[in-house]
């Protein structure tokens, strides 16, 4: 729907739009993220693409203790590098090699150790020190075959970018502190089934960590593609719209309610857009409403499968003759991922959009816990509730919502410093909501999309002619 249209619409049916409030971030933090974007640097980009290229190949099954080439010398560089971060934090930052053995398996012919590099910016603020944010690009690569290990594999877009763009905002966001901790990582073995991302995400599951959102970087330094367009002003992010850990009862009440375009994942991916359109003008964030692309993966995947909300950054054209190819010229068609086929300026961009955005989480509240929508009382209000946030620096919560056919919120409202609110007079039958938490200089969280309130009991108390009305939305019964 055209825009104006939709604010007319909108203007026409309640009166409550004008107590929308504006996004007033105070200045410091403004401050505090554009010093960021400004010190990424597209050479430091391009120097870690050519070192990483230089080792030969980067396949998972290469060779580990050669010095010179294969994944072993990618992994101690990378390792070297990121503890060169860690030497400005002055304590916060660690560096581990997260490293298992990994079985036979489709794509790995015999046992072998993969290594994630993993560097750690815990959080300062006691409350939210436990909220982690991943981000991460996979260090490993391929030429035609996942199992030739000898083959030239220089992978510099698939996927030293992502790996490059990782490194540098580790670099650049080392000198912040944040309220929530960061994980700044390089993963292997994604060529191989995202074995890496795997074990991180499964370790990660087993010791009940709170990753409240996982970025990954994976082939983003591409902008002529296949299709002959050139677009050096466009990233998408993909994120799916139902949870891949959804369970039979969640399906149930999603249906009921409309909630397949509200998982955690888009709420994250909707929060980035409208970062990126504050802060990364130069960049535009391209939505796709899915998981990744058509028959692909990557190393978001396993987050998602164990619950916790991620999404994937990749370039908007893709040219398969550098993706997986083995280094060649054919009938004068060069093939093979190499060094001058990656615009290190656009992979710049992109490593700001995800710095913005991780700034702005790190430094935001939580989102709301138990945001739950009131579905039981027939109304023509909308009636939310949900928990109290924890931090000390938080200065209350807006309520967001858009019409059922909008692909980002549209509205919002601050409410102050409550854990319940009705919208007077806006059908929740009409518009989806959710709710954000907002600190006092203007961090807001991603949002909460809200579950409808479970019946927990039968409304014995009410008198039976109004029991007759009620709609039970787990079952579609009328109760
Ligand atoms: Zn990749």
């Amino acid at each position: 729907m055209h825009r104006s249209l939709l604010i007319a619409l909108l203007a026409a049916n309640f009166c409550l739009v004008s107590a929308q409030t504006p996004r007033r971030p105070t200045p410091a933090r403004n401050r505090a993220i554009a010093n960021i974007i400004r010190e990424i640097d597209a050479r430091n980009i391009e120097a870690t693409i050519r070192k990483l290229v230089s080792f030969g190949t980067r396949n998972t099954l290469s060779e580990q203790n050669d010095p010179k080439r294969g994944i072993g010398a990618a992994r101690d560089w990378l390792y070297a590098e990121f503890l060169k971060v860690a030497e400005q934090s002055n304590g916060r930052m660690t560096v581990e090699k997260q490293s298992y053995e990994q079985q036979k398996a489709q794509r790995v012919p015999q046992p072998t150790i993969i290594t994630n590099i993993v560097a750690t910016l815990k959080g300062s603020q006691p409350e939210a020190t436990n909220r982690i944010y991943v981000v991460s690009g996979h260090y490993d690569s391929m030429c035609n075959t996942p199992i030739d290990a000898k083959c030239d594999a220089p992978g510099a877009n698939d996927d030293a970018s992502g790996t490059a763009a990782v490194l540098e905002m580790a670099r650049v966001m080392v000198k912040n502190e944040f309220d929530a901790t960061i994980v700044f990582m390089a993963v292997a073995g994604e060529e191989q089934s995202l074995l890496g991302s795997t074990y991180f995400a499964e370790q990660a599951k087993q010791k009940n960590w709170n990753i409240d959102a996982m970025f990954t970087n994976d082939i983003i330094g591409n902008t002529l593609g296949g299709n002959g367009v050139r677009d050096r002003g466009t990233v998408r992010v993909f994120s799916e719209g139902v949870p891949s850990n959804e369970t039979p009862a969640e399906a149930t009440i999603r249906r009921s309610v409309g909630g397949e375009n509200d998982s955690p994942s888009r709420q994250l991916a909707r929060f980035i857009k409208e970062t990126a359109d504050s802060f990364v003008p130069q960049l535009k964030v391209m939505l796709v409403y899915r998981r990744d692309r058509y028959g692909r993966g990557g190393d978001h995947i396993p987050f998602l499968e164990r619950g916790y909300p991620a999404v994937r950054f990749t370039e908007v054209n893709e040219e398969f003759r550098h993706q997986h190819q083995n280094v060649r010229v054919e009938n004068g068609v060069q093939f093979g991922d190499l060094p001058e086929f990656v615009d290190f300026a656009y992979v710049a961009n992109v490593a700001r959009v995800n710095a913005a955005s991780l700034a702005a989480l790190a430094w935001a509240p939580a989102r709301p816990a138990g945001v739950t929508l009131l579905s039981v009382r027939l109304s023509t209000d909308t009636e939310l509730k949900w928990e109290a946030n924890k931090e000390p620096d938080l200065a209350g919560y807006e309520i967001v919502w858009r019409v059922t056919t909008a692909p980002v919120w549209t509205n919002s409202k601050a409410v102050g410093n409550v854990t319940s609110f009705t919208m007077k007079g806006m059908s929740k039958d009409n518009y989806f909501f959710g709710v954000r938490a907002i600190d006092k200089d203007g961090n807001r969280s991603a949002v909460t999309y809200p579950k409808p309130q479970a019946r927990t009991q039968p409304a014995a108390s009410s008198s039976s002619h109004h029991k007759s009305d009620l709609i039970d939305h787990a079952t579609r019964r009328c109760v």
